[in-house]
């Protein structure tokens, strides 16, 4: 069978596949991508994307909540989910036929279909053969769903994306991204949500503030918060409702649908990577060194079927990195997983950079110093939700070199960036202290902090 052969092959269109093509072939290599399903991966189709929709429309709700302390007088007629739905799926398609367009702009072929190894570096597509000096697994993820009898019943947060209606009643276990981000915009679409977390805390592996400050603002928005909860089984009842049969803070809960929100687990079972010699842990995710190399010379990993960070912005720069590596002549290029900002599309949004306190006491021990504000911010001044935004600063040494910066508040997604970059650079606080502050804004409280 005459195979077709390539630089360089990307096993996934999502958003570290697509970066590491059109970065290597605008470095003049001959590149393939293979694509199962739609282009744009886990964030266009099912995750950042849709996400941030829903997100922008909850922030709307809750505006819509705080606009009569402004004087505003208003008839509201409800929400219309379905037709946000179908706004929300066009601008999706959108996106998908844009990236059909950036592949043939940079030149690159996408195979269609499912690929799997049959030797090192050949690949097999529906019958068809391709084979590549360098071959790119940017498989992703996909959602897991704990083996609980019943659980068959739930959906993930692919079905939350597919909803045509707003549940009235929701339960959502987890206690993760995904788990705190859809019960907020359900919350503040309409939804009764219940919230089971089997441990104490939600966002685990957040600063303390963080997670204490989300727990207060998720009860007062109304979200019933469940710790030491854990679901043992779900019954379809015959009204169409579930019955979720838990150990903990409650036994029984019925609802409308119930959402597991228990973590992603990588797409990487069916790629035979046995054949090709590549090594995976017993959870599918692929092992890689600093450079995103696997055991197998030529063979390289990337995005959410490796341990790193799971963002996109984190896909995209490893990506781009490593066809700078391969192609463009800048063979120390690479990723530093150090410093990556991350934002928790709550309300309020929380932003964060860089080591949590706990992290910097268990490194650096007395040398660390916490500076930390909370304080309403005046927007709040005139409406009936009062959240605080608090902010924290974690400083090492006689020089106060800031390490890590947290917040939760409104804008917090939008202010992150900037100082995640004062950070990345080594700012210290007198830097902080030494910058003009912008007033009237919350962010100011950054460089103002004592
Ligand atoms: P993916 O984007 O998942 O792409 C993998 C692609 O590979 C898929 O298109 C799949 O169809 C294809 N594929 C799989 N196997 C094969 C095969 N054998 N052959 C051919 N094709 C194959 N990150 C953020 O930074 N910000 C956010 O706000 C954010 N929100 C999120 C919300 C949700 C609900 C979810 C689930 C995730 C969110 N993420 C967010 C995470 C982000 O989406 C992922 O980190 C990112 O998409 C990972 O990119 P990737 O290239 O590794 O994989
Ligand atoms: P996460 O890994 O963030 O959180 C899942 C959590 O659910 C676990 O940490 C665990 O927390 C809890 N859990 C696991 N199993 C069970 C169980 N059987 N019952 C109850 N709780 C359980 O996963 P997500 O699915 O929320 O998100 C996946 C990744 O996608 C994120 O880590 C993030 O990288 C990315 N993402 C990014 C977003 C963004 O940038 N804004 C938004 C959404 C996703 P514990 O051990 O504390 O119980």
């Amino acid at each position: 069978m005459a195979e077709q052969h390539f630089d360089l092959i990307a096993i996934g269109g999502g958003s570290g596949g697509l970066s590491v093509v059109e970065r290597a072939a605008r470095h003049g290599a001959r590149c393939a991508l293979v694509e199962s399903s739609r282009l744009g991966g886990t964030c266009v189709n099912v995750g950042c994307v849709p996400k941030k929709v829903m997100w922008y429309a909850a922030h709307l709700a809750h505006a819509l909540d705080d606009a009569p302390g402004y004087g505003f007088r208003l008839d509201y007629f409800g929400f219309d989910w379905k037709k946000l739905k179908n706004a929300r799926d066009a601008f999706v398609q959108g996106i998908n036929e844009w990236y059909l367009g950036y592949l043939r702009d940079a030149g690159v072929e996408l195979i269609r279909g499912f690929a799997r190894f049959i030797g090192a570096h050949t690949l097999e597509v529906d019958g068809e053969h391709y084979t590549a000096d360098h071959i790119v697994i940017a498989t992703g993820g996909r959602p897991q769903v704990p083996p609980l009898p019943g659980a068959e019943f739930g959906m993930t947060s692919d079905g939350f994306f597919a909803l045509q209606t707003c549940p009235p009643r929701v339960a959502l276990v987890g206690s993760g991204y995904i788990a705190v981000e859809l019960a907020g915009m359900l919350n503040a679409l309409g939804s009764e949500v219940t919230l089971l977390v089997r441990k104490d805390h939600v966002l685990r592996p957040f600063d303390v503030m963080l997670r204490e400050q989300l727990m207060e603002r998720l009860r007062e928005d109304g979200i019933s918060v469940l710790t030491q909860t854990q679901v043992r089984a779900v019954v379809r009842l015959a009204n169409g409702a579930l019955s979720v049969h838990c150990d903990g803070q409650v036994s029984v809960l019925q609802v409308d649908a119930l959402i597991w929100a228990t973590g992603r687990e990588p797409n990487t079972d069916a790629l035979d990577l046995t054949v090709a010699g590549v090594m995976a842990q017993s959870d599918g995710v692929i092992p890689t060194d600093a450079y995103q190399n696997t055991n197998v010379p030529g063979v390289y990993a990337i995005g959410d079927v490796t341990e790193r960070f799971h963002l996109t912005p984190v896909a995209i720069a490893a990506s781009r990195r490593l066809a700078d590596r391969l192609f463009g002549g800048q063979p120390e290029r690479r990723l530093s997983y150090e410093n990556i900002p991350t934002v928790v599309f709550t309300h309020p949004p929380i932003g964060t950079v860089g080591l949590t306190e706990e992290e910097a006491r268990t490194r650096y021990g007395d040398a660390v110093k916490i500076y930390q504000t909370q304080f309403r911010p005046m927007y709040h001044a005139f409406t009936a939700r009062q959240p605080h935004m608090v902010m924290k600063l974690v400083c090492i040494g006689p020089e106060e070199k800031i390490v890590g910066g947290h917040l939760i508040g409104e804008g917090a997604d939008e202010i992150l960036q900037g100082f995640a970059v004062a950070i990345r650079m080594g700012a210290t606080k007198r830097d902080f202290d030494d910058t003009v502050a912008i007033h009237p804004t919350s962010a100011e409280e950054w460089v103002t902090m004592r």
